[in-house]
């Protein structure tokens, strides 16, 4: 079992949020938005999904 975190890049502001909160380093800027660069890592807090006023990312769980 485990998280499948995501960023719909056309939502994404590029706040920095995300990247910022995720105790993981789940989240990279890349091109001025947010990426998943370490998704294996997920803990599934959902703290990005909370932190995002875009609605741009999502946690499934696998
Ligand atoms: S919190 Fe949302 S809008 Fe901000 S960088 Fe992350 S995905 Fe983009
Ligand atoms: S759910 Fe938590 S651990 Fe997973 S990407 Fe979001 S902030 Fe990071």
């Amino acid at each position: 079992m485990g998280f499948i975190p995501t960023v719909d890049v056309e939502k994404c502001t590029g706040c920095e949020e995300c990247v910022d909160v995720c105790p993981v380093e789940v989240f990279e800027m890349k091109d001025g938005k947010s990426a998943v660069v370490n998704g294996e890592e997920c803990l599934g807090c959902e703290s990005c999904v909370e932190v995002c006023e875009s609605d741009a990312v999502a946690v499934e769980e696998e």
